[in-house]
């Protein structure tokens, strides 16, 4: 089949042409973002294969039927950035990739909290430049610290079992009980309580209208004063101006992200010769305490993989007329 990939770097062409070795698919890489500008690069491709900061709104994906796309297939786990609702109007399926790997994300979420704690983006810094003082680098000991965990399946579970692994006490939100967090003593409690007795919160759930901005003013006052906050899920569920206050009145501690709710206009590209025009980007990049990488938690050889794989294999079962285990039907 002809498929279309949208937002592609060399890594994406170059795990794609692997695992296709014994498919017979068809590929065209365009390394353009999917937009409403982009869309007529899709006319004629049935499949179209997108990314997290692919434009798939309403417009767009009534484009793409129009142009005789019938399959969306994301290339990941996450599909906040798709109108299910008109993908089904206009008869585009969509399917994704659930799990690829959990542990690339919970481990990345786990480096962010030792970075932050550690203060080991200064440490670096220092040393390169034969500075060997440690005054300013001081941290705490994350064993028995109190660490939420919001949203505890797959990645949230993974993050709970490598917390479990430091001696933290754990406790965790989710609209479901997971039996294997309950297993390593995790307490299910509500938001508040859990903002307020978390030294760590760590955010794994999906990003849906009743997820948004989850972190916003009030919630951050319900925080344990000089939280740390790490998100490695979307960058929709905190309200970041909410956290600049947050870091200013210092009831946020640390926060280290790995996503943005505006990174589709910064994030993946090379920019290190341009001025960035996101005001708030860089007042966020101007706290000390504040690590952010650019949406790099996925970014393993294992999840490209895999990630490939299940792809071809969910567009498999499309060729084939065979129903897909991985397709969306409704947000959850
Ligand atoms: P999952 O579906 O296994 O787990 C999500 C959990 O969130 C579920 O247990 C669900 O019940 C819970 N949840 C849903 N709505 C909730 C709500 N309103 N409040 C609290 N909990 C709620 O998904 P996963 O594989 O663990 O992935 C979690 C998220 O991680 C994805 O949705 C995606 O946004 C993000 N992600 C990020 C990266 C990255 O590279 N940064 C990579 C993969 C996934």
């Amino acid at each position: 089949m002809d498929i279309a990939f949208f937002s592609t770097k060399p890594y994406d062409r170059a795990s794609f042409e692997t695992e296709n070795q014994q498919n017979n698919q068809k590929f065209m890489f365009y390394e353009a973002r999917l937009t409403p500008t982009t869309v007529s690069l899709a006319a004629g491709f049935p499949v179209v294969c997108a990314f997290i900061n692919d434009q798939l709104d309403r417009g767009v994906l009534q484009s793409l039927a129009n142009k005789g796309t019938k399959l969306l297939a994301m290339r990941c786990a996450g599909y906040n950035n798709v109108d299910l609702e008109a993908a089904a109007e206009y008869g585009i399926k969509v399917v994704r990739v659930p799990a690829y790997s959990p542990y690339a994300v919970a481990e990345h979420a786990v480096g962010l909290i030792l970075m932050l704690n550690r203060k080991l983006y200064r440490a670096y810094n220092r040393v390169r430049d034969d500075n060997f003082a440690i005054n300013g680098l001081l941290g705490f000991d994350i064993h028995g610290t109190t660490v939420g965990v919001v949203g505890t399946g797959k990645i949230g579970q993974c993050f709970a079992q490598i917390m479990h692994g430091f001696g933290c006490n754990l406790i965790g939100y989710d609209v479901y009980e997971n039996p294997e967090c309950l297993s390593l003593g995790l307490r299910y409690v509500e938001m508040p309580e859990l903002l307020s007795l978390s030294d760590i919160v760590s955010l794994h759930c999906p990003l849906s209208p009743s997820t948004y901005h989850l972190i916003n003013e009030k919630s951050i006052q319900q925080m344990k004063p000089g939280m740390m906050v790490i998100n490695t899920s979307r960058g929709g569920l905190i309200d970041t101006n909410a956290a600049i206050k947050g870091l200013k009145s210092k009831q946020i501690g640390y926060l280290g992200i790995d996503v943005y709710e505006q990174e589709a206009d910064i994030f993946f590209e090379d920019l290190s010769d341009e001025v960035i025009q996101d005001d708030t980007f860089q007042r966020l990049q101007s706290f000390p305490n504040v690590v952010i990488t650019a949406h790099q938690a996925f970014f393993t050889r294992n999840a490209l993989k895999a990630i490939a794989q299940i792809t071809l294999s969910n567009i498999a079962d499309f060729e084939a007329g065979r129903p897909c285990p991985n397709e969306i039907k409704t947000l959850s």
